[in-house]
């Protein structure tokens, strides 16, 4: 079985570390996020097969999280663990209602943390997202960080990948510069929206020999979209 990758949303440094130190190493792979927003981020362009999420966060609620997450079709299928504190029961009714797969209450030990994480994977109701992202020959690889046409791959900057990563989750519809910057540089990020051109100049000339460039269509005074149907081919 493949390493499963875990993001786990928790504020507390100590249970963040905790985690990273204690679950198997051989078996799970963690990436933090300090607050929801941090975690969309990640989320823009790395679907991981499983989210701790700790129900009382510094930015945004468990359960509003859950709601963003389950409203989006790329997000919607995740399984979500919940960490609540003693105090807290209702939570874990209210958690498994809104659509959490399970909880556990804090304080925890990791051996029954990494215990439930497998019931919840075996539980095979949970679609585990593959890693590949296709579009007819253009294939991306979310677990290598690679990304291929007709088995050729291509060498993509991590912005370049990071860009093609969101517009092949995100396809047939506009994206304004500034949401682009969002999702690629995240939400504090000082960029220049004529960085965007520019990467997305790169990107169509790398897609260009494999004839994928016209994907990227620049929308006028509005941004880009990337379509999903080569409509230019004659
Ligand atoms: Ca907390």
């Amino acid at each position: 079985m493949k390493n499963l990758t875990l993001l786990v949303i928790e504020d507390e440094e100590a249970i963040r570390d905790m985690l990273r130190f204690s679950l198997p190493h051989n078996e799970f792979k963690l990436i933090d996020a300090e607050n929801t927003s941090k975690a969309m981020d990640i989320l823009s362009y790395k679907i991981p097969d499983l989210i701790i999420l700790d129900w009382m966060l510094p930015d945004k609620s468990g359960i509003d999280f859950i709601k963003q997450i389950r409203k989006q079709d790329i997000t919607k299928d995740i399984p979500i663990i919940m960490l609540t504190a003693k105090a807290e029961e209702d939570n874990k009714i209210m958690g498994l209602m809104m659509g959490a797969d399970d909880y556990v209450t804090k304080p925890f030990s990791p051996n029954e943390l990494a215990a439930r994480i497998r019931t919840v994977m075996r539980r095979g109701l949970i679609k585990s997202p593959s890693s590949d992202i296709k579009i007819d020959d253009l294939i991306l690889n979310s677990e290598k960080c690679s990304v291929s046409i007709h088995s050729i791959l291509l060498k993509l900057t991590p912005i370049e990948y990071k860009l093609l990563y969101f517009f092949m989750l995100h396809t047939d519809k506009i994206y304004t510069r500034d949401q682009l910057i969002n999702h690629i540089w995240g939400r504090n990020a000082y960029i220049n929206e004529r960085t965007i051109d520019v990467q997305v100049k790169r990107l169509r000339q790398k897609l260009k020999p494999h004839g994928y460039h016209n994907r990227i269509k620049t929308i006028r005074n509005a941004g880009y979209i990337f379509s999903r149907n080569d409509h230019d081919k004659t």
